[in-house]
């Protein structure tokens, strides 16, 4: 995959994408990652990438010009990617998308800044527009990055064995079971006794138990929207009444 950010600060990369799983999935050549500062392609004498909105009001606006120029040398060659609008008004991002993202060759993000962008740039250049959360960062730069490392690592062979993105929070639907580690004994919390019991059958029924109970204590709405089976149904059933719930 081959990834290009179009950002007037390039340096907030450095340190993300030059570390843990992003800095592997490099030298694995699964992800070409390239920065971009569009302020490079301006063609104006100061190279200015900004301008008073029409109309008068608040802060400055994106204009066009930069970004067009440099979506079009980026696609010069290439085949159409998906160009990717980092935007407070964009679809709220999810698991679902980044693995939509993931299956792609070629991403391309655009990262804002100041009051917003010039319309044409929505209208004309962008394949999609993605929030990442309801809240106003100050630039698309923090957003790109949460996009590009959860697309990343579903890449293949990126995940190494002792990472696995297929049980992960939201990729199965539900939130994942708890995690204990050694000692088994640390200032008296003790571990589940099932968990060193060697008996992967049960091992496995108390995670999928666990993970329908932290679902439906936490998102309860993530669990409406499932096609649970019998099985899940009945451990549903048993844990509203476990745990006092209508
Ligand atoms: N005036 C804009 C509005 O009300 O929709 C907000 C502009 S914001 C200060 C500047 C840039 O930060 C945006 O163009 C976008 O690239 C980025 N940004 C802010 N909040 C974001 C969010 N929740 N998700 C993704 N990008 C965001």
């Amino acid at each position: 995959m081959k990834i290009d950010v179009l950002s007037l600060f390039p340096s907030m990369f450095d340190g993300v994408f030059g570390e843990s799983i992003l800095k592997k999935a490099q030298e694995k050549n699964a992800v070409e990652l390239n920065v971009v500062n569009f302020r490079e392609y301006s063609t104006n004498k100061h190279q200015n990438v900004d301008d008073y909105p029409y109309g008068g009001g608040a802060g400055m606006v994106l204009t066009p010009q930069p970004i067009f120029d440099a979506v079009e040398k980026l696609t010069e060659t290439a085949k159409k990617p998906r160009v990717v609008l980092l935007c407070p008004q964009g679809e709220r991002y999810t698991q679902a998308k980044a693995e939509e993202l993931a299956a792609e060759e070629h991403l391309i993000f655009i990262c804002g800044h100041y009051e917003g962008y010039d319309e044409r740039i929505r209208e004309q250049l962008v394949t999609d527009e993605i929030s990442i959360g309801d809240y106003v960062l100050t630039g698309g730069e923090l957003g790109a990055m949460v996009v590009i490392d959860s697309v990343v690592r579903l890449l293949p062979d990126v995940l190494g064995n002792n990472h696995s993105a297929v049980q992960d929070s939201h990729s199965t639907g539900l939130l994942e079971h708890p995690h204990y580690t050694r000692p088994a004994d640390f200032r008296g919390l003790t571990v589940p006794e099932v968990l060193m019991s060697g008996n992967h059958k049960k091992i496995e029924q108390w995670r999928q138990k666990e993970s329908l109970k932290r679902t439906l204590l936490r998102r309860p709405d993530m669990l409406e929207k499932m096609e649970l089976t019998e099985e899940q149904k009945k451990l549903v059933a048993q844990l509203k009444e476990e745990n006092q719930l209508s």
